[in-house]
């Protein structure tokens, strides 16, 4: 098939592009428009097989959208440009509604007009994948799990954003009977995270020797997936999944954030010493709190598990130490990115810590 992957230049995006390029018989073509949050690096591996492509443009260019679908003539498009960051979001929410909620839009517009004109055998083959998050969903108390029919409740700039979107994205399955497919994922580390993001942002402060910023207490809960079993449930959802339908993805990996911390710090421990003997876990911090935080996101990812067959591979404690490993012999990928684009600045703090609807609920 021919696979179009928005984002493609992104922390998934990538990795969706470099598993499908080695381990599927596929075609892709990514379409990114090189934000701050792309590298160009994670696609290396992959940059001169003669079944990828790459081309620049922004999901809110209706022309340049029209002009690459029908220029490739996909199969199916997996959506995941976006702007990703929570915090960036509190800072500065216009880019997170131009891109994620036109953007998609845009997307689903020129994907409608393509599809339309197919001959019937590619027209019943098409699918519009969406990829969304947990997000959407709220926050969670000390129990229970996202299932696929739970209410939206969407609390920060980016998860409004991408409740829109995916709102966009339901609208155009019933309304124009367009293929569409959803899927709503938790958090995701693993090899090639932009280094703002918390696992990497830990791991890299750690290496340089500087405090650790953990958000608040560290209380909050998130169901951590390694990213390469994350795309693995996308190529799945895409080549089996019915449309119309959802399927949440979640690691069964929940864990509070010190935890993750305190981990990342036994694993740096082992693998690579402080000079002076000392834990890493000296260096942690505990810091003002993201405003409105949600406490606790967990996925039930039964659906995709007995629908699809899909199970994640990695253990939290296998993915983690992957990644470490990871970091650990690719500093010429994140060095460069620290150095030029200030990735470690802290944001988010903007508004008030108590946000009007956190306190009234
Ligand atoms: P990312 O920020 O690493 O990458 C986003 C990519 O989209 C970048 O390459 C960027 O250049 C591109 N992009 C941004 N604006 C664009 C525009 N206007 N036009 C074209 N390209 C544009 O994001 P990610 O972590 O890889 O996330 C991918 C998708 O998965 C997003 O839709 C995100 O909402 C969703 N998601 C991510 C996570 C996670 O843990 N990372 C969890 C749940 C859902």
């Amino acid at each position: 098939m021919r696979i179009l992957v928005t984002g493609g230049a992104g922390f998934i995006g990538s990795a969706l592009v470099r598993h499908l390029i080695r381990h599927s018989g596929h075609e892709v073509l990514t379409l990114d428009a090189l934000t701050y949050a792309a590298t160009l690096t994670a696609l290396a591996p992959v940059a001169d097989d003669p079944r990828y492509r790459f081309v620049q443009a922004d999901v809110c260019d209706a022309a340049a959208v029209g002009r690459a679908i029908r220029g490739f003539r996909p199969d199916v498009i997996t959506h995941l440009a976006a702007e990703s960051h929570v915090d960036r979001s509190i800072d500065a929410p216009a880019a997170f509604i131009d891109t994620n909620v036109v953007g998609t839009f845009t997307m689903l517009n020129a994907a409608h007009a393509y599809w339309q004109g197919l001959p019937p055998v590619e027209r019943a083959r098409f699918r519009f994948h969406h990829i969304s998050t947990d997000e959407v969903f709220g926050s969670l108390g000390d129990t229970g799990a996202f299932t696929e029919s739970t209410p939206y409740d969407p609390r920060s700039p980016y998860s409004a954003s991408k409740a829109a979107s995916d709102h966009l994205v339901s609208a155009w399955g019933h309304s124009y009977g367009l293929p569409v497919i959803l899927t709503n994922c938790s958090n995701n580390y693993g090899p090639y995270h932009f280094p703002e993001k918390m696992i990497p942002l830990m791991i890299v402060k750690a290496l340089g020797g500087e405090r650790l910023p953990v958000y608040g207490r560290g209380e909050n809960v998130r169901d951590w997936l390694y990213v390469e079993d994350h795309v693995r449930a996308l190529q799945a959802v895409f080549e089996r999944g019915a449309p119309g339908r959802r399927y949440n993805i979640g690691g069964n990996a929940e864990r509070r954030n010190i935890d993750v911390v305190r981990a990342l710090c036994a694993l740096l421990d082992r693998l690579h010493p402080r000079p002076d003997g000392r834990s890493y876990a000296g260096q942690i911090d505990f810091v003002a709190d993201r405003p409105g935080h949600d406490l606790r996101y967990a996925i039930d990812a039964t659906r995709i598990r007995e629908e699809l067959g899909w199970a994640p591979q990695e253990s939290f404690e296998t993915g983690l130490e992957k990644t470490v490993r990871w970091y650990l012999a690719n500093a010429d990928w994140w060095r460069p990115i620290l150095a030029e684009r200030a990735a470690d600045q802290r944001r988010g703090l903007a508004q008030s810590p108590n946000g009007f609807f956190n306190a009234s609920r």
